[in-house]
């Protein structure tokens, strides 16, 4: 049976202390059976991370239902619907990839984030690493580490533009609805672990049966970007089934034909305008470039 002790223990081990921005990806059954369960996960994280800290999760509903900040529950599993439900904490607006937050920066991280799409710059995970922020992965591996999504959008990749319609209730509960873009297909996301242990950039340790990472918001969002320069498929799975993957991969080449089109066009008119200036020239319009002046100045 694991303890709250054990895991406030296993925690500090890793590196994660006081006053650190930490998000948190979770799986509660990867410890085998804890003592007081969710609460006792969530207690201890903001144990180690005390006042000064901020512990944020992703509370994501996907557009499944029409979004109420106040009562929709995460799909995410039992800790952050843990944190979700503490009178301490805050919510985001964002219809489909809402956070939850408590903590000294939760205001700042919750703020806006419906205003933005799920992962751009002024969203909550963009926020988080501008602040430095930690990853933490209880039992879980890069395919469900969000910030990667931050990555690809700071890499503009050619499929973020795929968006979904979705019904919400604004603060005030008014009924309301937009398109919100999609982030894709996430399976693929583990391809950063090789990258990240050979940059010596996770720290690990079990707690229980649960295998337990830390690592910098940064480190991660630096090998996703690192990697998608130099292909941007990289992070996209491998299932043939993947619908997601086949669609980004699909804009992916549209977009390179269209660069190759436009580039095509350009090198077409450079030969055209070529073409005209020496047309020109030879018809003696212009000056008689292409007569070689070799001295003979004859009346012919
Ligand atoms: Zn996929």
């Amino acid at each position: 049976m694991v303890t709250r002790k054990d895991i406030e223990a296993g925690l500090r081990e890793i590196g994660l202390s006081k006053g650190d921005v930490v998000v948190v990806h979770s799986s509660l059954s990867s410890f085998g059976r804890v003592d007081g369960g969710a609460k006792a996960v969530v207690d201890a994280i903001l144990a180690v991370i005390g006042d000064e800290g901020t512990l944020v999760v992703p509370t994501f509903t996907y557009g499944q239902s029409v979004y109420d900040p106040d009562e929709s529950p995460s799909l995410m599993g039992a800790i952050p619907e843990e944190v979700r439900t503490r009178p301490n904490a805050l919510r985001s607006l964002h219809p489909t990839h809402s956070v939850a937050a408590i903590g000294s920066l939760a205001d700042v991280f919750t703020e806006g984030h419906e205003k933005v799409h799920p992962f751009a710059r002024g969203s909550a995970l963009f926020k988080v690493l501008q602040a430095r922020g930690k990853i933490l992965q209880l039992g879980t591996t890069h395919t469900t580490s969000s910030i990667i999504h931050v990555a690809e959008e700071i890499a503009a990749v050619p499929y973020l533009d795929r968006s979904r319609y979705v019904e919400y209730k604004t603060p005030q509960g008014k009924s309301a609805h937009k398109w919100v873009r999609r982030p894709g297909c996430s399976r693929g996301f583990d391809v950063l672990e090789e990258a990240l242990q050979e940059a010596d950039a996770i720290r690990e340790t079990m707690i229980g049966e649960s295998r337990v990472k830390l690592m910098s918001a940064r480190a991660v969002v630096d090998a996703a970007v690192e990697l998608l320069k130099f292909d941007q498929e990289g992070l996209l799975c491998d299932q043939p089934d993947c619908e997601v993957c086949a669609e980004a991969r699909a804009m992916v080449a549209a977009t390179e034909a269209e660069k190759q089109d436009k580039e095509i066009t350009e090198l077409a008119e450079e030969e055209e305008r070529l073409r005209r200036v020496i047309e020109t020239r030879l018809s003696g319009g212009e000056l008689k470039y292409f007569e070689i002046d070799d001295g003979d100045h004859s009346p012919n």
